[in-house]
C-alpha cells in the first residue's frame, strides 16, 4: 500500500511537469510569433540593431513571460489565490501533493482503527472555523534563504526571462532566421531536466530552473502535509522516510533513510528531515503508527460514549485535513492537541 501511494505521488508529480511541458510549448511559440513579425524578408532574419533587439526583449516578458509566471499584478499568489497559469500550476500540484498525503495518513490509520464508532468519529465533518488566530499558508512558508514562494516564482520568471534574452542576441546576431529560432526556442523551453543537449552559448534549457521549482514545491507539499497531518493524528508516532527503488547510492538521502532514533529511517513526526532533502528527490514518506493502536481505540469509544470526545473529532475528514494544511490552521490545532 506504502509503494501504492509512493507512485501515486510520482504520477501526479509526472502529470504536472507534463502540463509544465506543454504551456512552455505554448510560450516558445508565442515568443516565435513575435520573432517572426519582427523579422524581414526574404530570408526572415532578424535586423540586428539595438531598438529591435529591445523591442522584442520587451515584448517577449511583457507579452508573455511575464503574464506567464506573474499574472498582471506583482504578487503571483495574491492572498494564496495562484494569479498566473504557472503560479495556478504550482497550486494545483501543491493540493494535488497533500492530498494524496493525507489519503495515505487516513489508510494507514484505517489498518489500525477497526472500531466503526471510532473511524466515523475521526473521519466526520468536522467545522472548519477560522478562530486560531495567526496563519501560516502555503503561500507565506519560507525557505532557507529567506524566499517566500511568490520571490521564488520572480527570481525563476527572471533566470527565464535572461536566458531567452541570452539566446535571441545570440541567433540574431548570428543571422538565424525566425523559422529557425521558432525551433531552437521549443527545444530550449521545452527540453526535460535530465536531457542532455549540445552546448551553446546561451546554456541547453531555458525553463530547467522554474521545472525545478514547480517539483520541488510539490514534493514539499508532500512532505509537510505528511508532517501536519501525522503530527495532529494520535495514531501515527513516527514518519519512515524511505528511498526509491531507483536511488542510486549514496547522498544525504541514504543517511536519512538509516537515521532516527532506531536507526530505521523511522522519525517522530516533529524530527523529519527537511523532505525533499535535494530538487528532484524521489524518497517518499510513510506515516508509522502506534504500537498499541487498539488501547487508543479504547479511550476514544469510552470517551465518545460519555459524550466526552476531545477535540480530535474529525481531524481525519480528508477534505477539512487538506484545507486545514493549505490554510496553515493546522499548525494551530497541533499545538492545542499537544498542550
Ligand atoms: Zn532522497
Amino acid at each position: 500500500m506504502a509503494q501504492t501511494f509512493a507512485s501515486r505521488q510520482l504520477r501526479h508529480q509526472r502529470a504536472m511537469d507534463n502540463r509544465f511541458t506543454q504551456e512552455h510549448r505554448t510560450l516558445a511559440q508565442n515568443i516565435g510569433r513575435i520573432v517572426t513579425r519582427s523579422a524581414r524578408l526574404p530570408d526572415l532574419t532578424v535586423p540586428n540593431t539595438r531598438e529591435r533587439r529591445t523591442f522584442i526583449r520587451s515584448a517577449v516578458w511583457e507579452g508573455v513571460l511575464r503574464p506567464y509566471y506573474l499574472g498582471r499584478g506583482d504578487d503571483p499568489f495574491l492572498d494564496g489565490v495562484p494569479q498566473s497559469p504557472y503560479a495556478a500550476l504550482i497550486y494545483d500540484g501543491i493540493e494535488g501533493a497533500t492530498r494524496i498525503a493525507v489519503q495515505q495518513e487516513i489508510a494507514v490509520t484505517r489498518r489500525v482503527v477497526k472500531d466503526d464508532t471510532v473511524w466515523r468519529w475521526l473521519t466526520g465533518d468536522r467545522a472548519f472555523v477560522l478562530e486560531y488566530g495567526s496563519y501560516d499558508p502555503f503561500h507565506t512558508w519560507v525557505d532557507p534563504n529567506g524566499y517566500t514562494l511568490s520571490d521564488r516564482v520572480w527570481r525563476n520568471a527572471n533566470e527565464v526571462r535572461a536566458r531567452i534574452d541570452r539566446l535571441l542576441d545570440y541567433h540574431i546576431s548570428q543571422g538565424t532566421s525566425a523559422v529557425k529560432m521558432a525551433e531552437i526556442l521549443e527545444e530550449f523551453l521545452t527540453v526535460g531536466a535530465g536531457s542532455v543537449r549540445t552546448r551553446t552559448p546561451y546554456g541547453r534549457s531555458g525553463s530547467y530552473a522554474a521545472r525545478r521549482l514547480a517539483r520541488t514545491e510539490i514534493t514539499a507539499a508532500a512532505g509537510r502535509a505528511t508532517v501536519n497531518a501525522s503530527l495532529a493524528n494520535p495514531f501515527v508516532s513516527g514518519i519512515q522516510w524511505r528511498l526509491s527503488a531507483a536511488h542510486k547510492c549514496c547522498d544525504v538521502c541514504d543517511d536519512y533513510a538509516a537515521g532516527g532514533p532506531n536507526g530505521d529511517g523511522i522519525y517522530p513526526p516533529g524530527e523529519l528531515p527537511t523532505y525533499p532533502a535535494h530538487p528532484h528527490d524521489l524518497c517518499s514518506l510513510l506515516p508509522v503508527t502506534v504500537g498499541s493502536p487498539s488501547d487508543l481505540v479504547d479511550e476514544l469509544r469510552a470517551k465518545i460514549a460519555t459524550g466526552r470526545g476531545d477535540n480530535r473529532q474529525g481531524l481525519l475528514n480528508e477534505n477539512w485535513l487538506v484545507q486545514a494544511i493549505l490554510n496553515g490552521v493546522i499548525g494551530q490545532i497541533i499545538e492545542r492537541i499537544l498542550s
